[in-house]
């Protein structure tokens, strides 16, 4: 079997082959370099990870920092409405029973559970892929095409391999982006009050019109190191592309570009937490257009699409991550029961279809109740954000990612 994009999807999807016996599981990633150097945060709610350790996808000791609370806030009235530690006037606490982690630490910790038989070969670009009932087939780069059982494309939401199961679907761009950042948090300390000020459990949303900032901590790359990392939802850079789904990667935004978000930041954030997005180095900043994708089915011949291949839910949802380990979860146990390869096909389309296109709709939901059709945060309070968050999730649960097996709508 080959297996197109070796991140969270790709490396969960292999592990899952090789557990299901396949004699040779071929890995193809595109990036040539250290997969364990890419650096975002990633959120997992508490009952999703602990469903995925229980099922054996992760390990129980994978790296993660708790969080509790989801403390949001917004800029005060003028003068003092910041509070006296400049992090703005409070909105609400929400219980927040997630842990965040840094990128690597979850990769390595899918990677640590894929069999040795499972071959990883950095810096091959797929280029197009094919097949029928019969078998399938991947061509690389350098011409060379090669057969294989069954192709799994977990390559993301650019996906070659989705332009060969459902042609139509592309993603669409939600209308804003998000500039994101991280670093090791010993740099709050140039920020007035230090990293005291800012508790280890919480995670802030800073709320603005016109969008909104997730910031929280990670784990670091060295144990016992931790980093800051944020997330600004923002409106479209004048200057960024839209012709074809785009990202600025970290390390090569402008100077003019780096010069709008401190901007931005001054602008919108109360004092703490714009100095807190200023403080990011520029190679540790880069900028990420959000998109919807739902995808009508997820198979066809001997190709399987998943993971952000198969559907882009909007950030807001923190649920990416798990989706994509539960696809390949679902991919196992179809797996184990099906007697044929389009039996498994099937089954693994119907687990997971309508499961995606639930949590782009939620997505669409929260981006719009929270950036682009956002309240009036100058007149909310605690009672009025909890009644906006309920509202939020009325029609179908799902924020952090549904149960594994829940069939059927959500209660
Ligand atoms: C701002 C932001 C915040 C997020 N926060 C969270 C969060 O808090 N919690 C959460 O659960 N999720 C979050 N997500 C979503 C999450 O990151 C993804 O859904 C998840 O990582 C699944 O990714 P994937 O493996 O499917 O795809 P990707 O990580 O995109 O991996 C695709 C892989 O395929 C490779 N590839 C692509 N094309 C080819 C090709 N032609 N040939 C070979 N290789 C190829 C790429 O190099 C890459 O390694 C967030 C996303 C964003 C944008």
């Amino acid at each position: 079997m080959a297996v197109v994009g070796g991140s969270i999807a790709g490396s969960a999807f292999a592990a899952a082959a090789a557990r299901l016996g396949a004699e040779r599981v071929v890995v193809l990633e595109r990036s040539p370099g250290r997969l364990e150097d890419r650096g975002v945060g990633i959120c997992t709610h508490d009952d999703r990870f602990d469903e995925l350790v229980r099922t054996g996808h992760l390990a129980a000791d994978t790296r993660r920092h708790r969080l509790t609370v989801r403390r949001w806030v917004t800029r005060g009235p003028a003068g003092a409405g910041d509070g006296p530690d400049g992090r703005g006037r409070v909105l609400w606490d929400q219980p927040f029973p997630f842990h965040s982690h840094h990128w690597a630490g979850l990769w390595q910790s899918l990677r640590e559970r894929t069999p040795e038989q499972v071959e990883y070969r950095l810096g091959s670009t797929v280029t197009a892929v094919g097949g029928d009932d019969g078998g399938a087939w991947a061509e690389e780069a350098d011409g060379g095409r090669h057969p294989y059982d069954l192709v799994i494309g977990a390559d993301g939401y650019r996906s070659v391999v989705r332009a060969a199961v459902c042609p139509q679907a592309a993603p669409e761009y939600a209308g804003y982006v998000c500039w994101r950042g991280s670093y090791d948090d010993a740099l709050l300390a140039e920020l007035p009050g230090g990293a005291a000020v800012w508790p280890e459990e919480e995670c802030v949303t800073v709320c603005y019109r016109g969008g909104q900032v997730v910031i929280y901590r990670i784990p670091g790359l060295d144990p016992g190191r931790t980093q800051v990392n944020w997330v600004f939802y923002a409106p479209t850079p004048g200057w960024l592309r839209l012709d074809g789904p785009t990202s600025i990667p970290a390390g090569t935004l402008t100077d003019s570009g780096l010069d709008e978000l401190r901007q931005l930041a001054e602008r919108h954030l109360p004092p703490y937490w714009a100095g807190l997005v200023t403080l990011t180095p520029r190679e540790r900043t880069f900028l990420q257009p959000v998109y919807d994708l739902a995808t009508p089915r997820r198979t066809a011949g001997r190709l399987l699409i998943g993971g952000d291949a198969a559907t882009v839910v909007r950030p807001h949802n923190t649920s990416g991550a798990v989706k994509a380990v539960q696809d390949a979860h679902a991919f196992e146990q179809a797996g184990r029961t099906a007697g044929s390869w389009s039996a498994l096909l099937a089954a693994y389309d119907r687990e997971r279809s309508s499961a995606g296109r639930e949590l782009v709709e939620l997505g669409r939901t929260l981006g719009r109740a929270q950036v682009t059709a956002a309240p009036d945060w100058s007149a909310m309070d605690g009672p009025a954000m909890t009644a906006w968050w309920q509202h939020q999730l009325t029609g179908g649960g799902g924020f952090g990612g549904h149960a594994l097996g829940r069939t059927g709508p959500p209660s």
